[in-house]
């Protein structure tokens, strides 16, 4: 024996002096050695277990179990690893030694070890198991290694006791036996102690005489209670199930003739009838020609874990085929299982998601941050969640995904695994934002409507409260939208809402409201401005482009607004109210002539309130009798006698007195009252002339103002022409004077309407030109018969500007075939200005104010000239 003396070590050299007295070494098999290595095998689960002996140059087996081996010697050439087998003092650095030689020689990767040692701490060897993959050896596999290893030992002990070297002989035989019975007693209880622990039934079947050794536990297996007399294998066989049988036995004929080793698994019928799952491992050993000789096997009642997982096999093929979409994540938030439903879901293939992180859907730009927020907050506080997230599928589509998900089960202390559901949405989100769409939005517009309208203006207040900051509220009104759709049609009339709504869009910024709040009513909320002016530009802009022609396929249409504007908080303080004022605001700009904007002011909301009483009473002046006509007489400059009067209504309110025409008229538009009062003051004016006209030698016409409202004759029973026909009133004593923008309107019933009047012998008069578009083309195109120069124009002939545009007025008037009348005479001078450059008629205080009818027939009687 070849020794390397420096690297036994002292401690070494008692280990081996000791361990030669235990004369262990080189002897031959024994079944007891070869039962505890094949128990702790059977017990870890594991394929190898091995009781090696550490001798001075190599490592002995005593028992293999999985693997043949006779011994490894120590490979002086490798000094460190033969350094650490035998030149180790500590005995744990020798068991750690003789693991890795173990793993080493016999190509394993995993090896647990319990010392084989005297009572006196000298290690003699090692029970170890061993197996090719890797394992995690628990504390219960730990206990259960020493006390084999102590059952080992025990073993070791009654070959070879040292104490009875002191004593006698007799006395040591004596000793030797009643410790060898005492050893084998505590072994055997030891052995039992395990078994019990893991509630694993033992038996043993000697083949040549047939004698069989169970444990109590092997029978419970069976369903006995109390220990069974007399075991054979077909006795065993006859307790497993019909189904089964066949396989066991050619799994216990191929051990006992082959392999040697057999594990089953099997269902066996208890006498109450019931049934259970046993595992069954075991060995056959055979002599030296390879006959068995010996069976040795373990059984344990699986019932329960097999019963578990049946249950978990049918949860998952059931989980497998249902259409909604699973998935499991791991604590580390990984996936770990899915159903094919989620497969098909997302479009991804099991092995591309297995160990993924589900983020692995949320590919896009990340517009879920808020539901990413919530579901981490219920993973770090192990709670459930349901969330409605925006998803990638793996080809990139986005569609919308319901997640319900909740923590599984775990160990005390162990981070979260979470079930999921998921459920595809994408269409109840379509829908849902479909129906949030209708319930917001206008569908001809699609400008946020009314009630969306409410909401922002009540979160913009909310949010200028807080930020100490300014919300200005722009109502917009369209002036005289209703003659749009009375002439044109309701389809021109959309055309024209849906314009409107692209240019408000246009005009306001990206973080101010646009809305339709009405029928031909917008709002406008702006918001993020310092100074009033920046409302002022936006307001002049919106003018400016609102009334630009708007193309509605049959006709060019043109439009105006009136705007009213009231300001949180200088104005109001809450959503109502301010809008309340800002509608005010803008019937103050309507009559102060439309086409403009007004701010709210205190002294608006009593003009409001008016306007509101005046529109009550005007129902009824028409039947209460308080309307009469006024007459203004037209001039004929040359000659200075009345040729014309115009018909003026007049409003004697019973408590208010006179209404100004100014205040009325527009309201009568606007509540369709115009009309009727129209054709009443048609009549009342005809009826007049054809009484003046009786007695005058020179017949006078009387002109009767009409309003763009007035053509669309909804009941008309006859028209003007037919009236004065019946009535045998020369036409030619009667005019009427439109305002410019009508004819602007280029509507066919106007067009029609005027060529009516004017086949009758009607003439046409454009009242107050110079304010509006001042389009002298289309007066010729309507063969227009005067021009009423507006007030405005005479009242400033003092300005040379003003002088220039009234002379070219009356120049291009007069060629296109047009005679012109000039309103708001005052002044003499006026008069002798309009006369030097070849104005034809004159009208205004200078000459008379409107009068009285009967007033009127007395300046008729005495028309000498002015
Ligand atoms: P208009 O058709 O331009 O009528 C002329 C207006 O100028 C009248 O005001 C008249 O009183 C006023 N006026 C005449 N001469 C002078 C003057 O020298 N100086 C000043 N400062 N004013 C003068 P009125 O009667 O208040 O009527 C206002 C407007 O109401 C009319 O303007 C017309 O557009 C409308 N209106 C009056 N009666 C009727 C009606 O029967 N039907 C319709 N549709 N509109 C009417
Ligand atoms: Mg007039
Ligand atoms: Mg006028």
């Amino acid at each position: 024996m070849h020794m390397d003396p420096l690297s036994l070590s002292r401690g070494n050299v008692a280990r081996l002096v000791c361990l030669d007295q235990y004369k262990i070494l080189d002897t031959p098999a024994e079944p007891l050695y070869d039962r505890i290595t094949f128990l702790a095998a059977q017990l870890l689960q594991v394929p190898v277990a091995v009781l090696v002996i550490i001798d001075a140059n190599r490592l002995w087996f005593k028992s293999c179990h999985g693997i043949k081996a006779h011994e490894i010697a120590f490979d002086s050439t490798v000094y460190s690893r033969k350094k650490a087998l035998i030149g180790s003092e500590s005995k744990i650095d020798l068991e750690a030694a003789v693991r890795s030689e173990l793993k080493l020689a016999f190509e394993q990767s995993f090896c647990a070890s319990a010392v084989l040692q005297t009572q006196d701490g000298m290690m003699l060897g090692a029970l170890c198991v061993l197996d090719a993959e890797c394992h995690q050896a628990g504390l219960t596999d730990d206990i259960i290694l020493r006390e084999l290893a102590t059952v080992t030992m025990a073993l070791l002990e009654t070959k070879f006791d040292r104490s009875k070297l002191m004593l006698t002989d007799s006395e040591k035989q004596a000793q030797q036996k009643r410790d060898t019975e005492q050893k084998i007693n505590d072994s055997e209880r030891r052995r039992l102690f395990v078994l019990e622990a893991a509630r694993i039934g033992d038996w043993e079947l000697d083949l040549i005489t047939g004698v069989a050794q169970h444990s109590m536990l092997h029978d419970r297996c069976f369903g006995y209670v109390t220990p069974v007399e007399h075991w054979s294998y077909s006795k065993f066989l006859s307790h497993v199930h019909p189904y089964d049988r066949a396989t066991v036995d050619c799994c216990f004929m191929t051990a006992r003739n082959e392999s040697g080793l057999y594990e089953v698994e099997f269902r066996v019928f208890w006498p109450d009838g019931s049934l259970h799952w046993l595992l069954s491992r075991g060995c056959f050993y055979h002599d030296k020609a390879g006959n068995p000789i010996r069976a040795a096997g373990i059984q344990v009642d699986i019932s329960h874990s097999k019963m578990a997982q049946q249950h978990i096999d049918r949860l998952a093929t059931a989980i497998e085929s249902v259409t909604t979409a699973v998935i499991t994540t791991d604590s580390l938030g990984r996936i770990d299982w899915t159903n094919k439903a989620f497969l098909d879901m997302t479009g991804f293939d099991r092995e591309e998601l297995i160990g993924s992180l589900p983020s692995i859907l949320l590919q896009g730009p990340d517009s879920n941050s808020a539901t990413i927020e919530i579901m981490r907050d219920a993973i770090r506080s192990n709670c459930g969640f349901e969330v409605d997230i925006l998803n990638h599928r793996k080809d990139g589509t986005l569609f919308w995904q319901n997640i319900k998900a909740n923590p599984l089960p775990t160990d005390p202390g162990d981070l979260s695994c979470y079930i999921s559901v998921h459920n595809d949405i994408t269409e109840r989100k379509k829908l849902e934002s479909q129906l949030w769409e209708k319930a917001n939005y206008d569908g001809l517009t699609s400008l946020p409507n009314r009630r969306l309208f409410w909401d922002r203006l009540a979160q913009e207040i909310r949010h200028a409260h807080r930020l100490k900051k300014t919300v200005a509220l722009l109502f917009i009104d369209l002036d005289r939208f209703k003659e749009i759709n009375d002439l044109y049609g309701h389809e021109a009339g959309d055309l024209v809402l849906c314009e409107v709504a692209r240019r408000i869009s246009r005009c306001t910024r990206n973080s101010d409201i646009a809305a339709r709040i009405g029928g031909d009513e917008f709002a406008a909320i702006l918001t993020d401005f310092s100074t009033v002016d920046q409302i002022d530009m936006v307001i002049r802009k919106l003018l400016l482009v609102l009334s630009e022609p708007i193309n509605c396929v049959t006709a060019v249409c043109s439009i105006t607004a009136s705007i009213g504007i009231a300001v949180y908080p200088d104005d109001a303080s809450s959503p109502e109210q301010l809008l309340k004022y800002a509608d005010q605001a803008m019937y103050l700009a309507k009559s102060g002539g439309r086409d403009r904007f007004s701010y709210f002011t205190p002294v608006m909301q009593k003009h409001a309130e008016r306007r509101l009483k005046v529109g009550r009473d005007l129902r009824v002046a028409l039947k209460e009798n308080q309307l009469t006509l006024h007459f203004q007489p037209i001039i004929d400059l040359a000659t200075g006698r009345i040729v014309k009067a115009e018909a003026l209504l007049r409003w004697t309110h019973p408590t208010r007195g006179a209404i100004d025409p100014a205040e009325f008229i527009p309201l009568a538009e606007e509540l369709g009252l115009i009309e009727s009062i129209g054709e009443w003051v048609f009549h009342q004016a005809t009826h007049c002339a054809a009484k003046w006209n009786q007695a005058c030698r020179d017949p006078i016409q009387i002109s009767i103002n009409m309003s763009a409202m007035q053509f669309v004759k909804h009941n008309a029973s006859e028209s003007w022409p037919q009236y004065l026909h019946r009535l045998k009133i020369p036409c030619n004593h009667v005019s009427v004077e439109i305002p410019e923008g009508v004819l602007l309107k280029n509507s066919q019933m106007i067009i029609d309407t005027l060529a009516d009047y004017r086949a009758a012998g009607m003439e046409i008069a454009i009242d107050d030109f110079g304010t509006g578009y001042s389009a002298m083309g289309y007066l010729k195109k309507f063969n227009v018969d005067y021009i009423k120069i507006d007030q405005s124009f005479i009242r400033d002939l003092d300005f040379a500007n003003s002088r220039t545009i009234v002379e070219a007025i009356i120049v291009m008037g007069q060629k296109l075939g047009m005679k012109i009348i000039a309103e708001g005479v005052e002044t003499l001078q006026e008069r002798q200005f309009l006369q030097s450059v070849g104005c034809d008629f004159g009208q205004g205080f200078l000459f008379s104010k409107p009068v009285p009818h009967h007033e009127f027939s007395q300046f008729l009687q005495n028309n000498a000239g002015y």
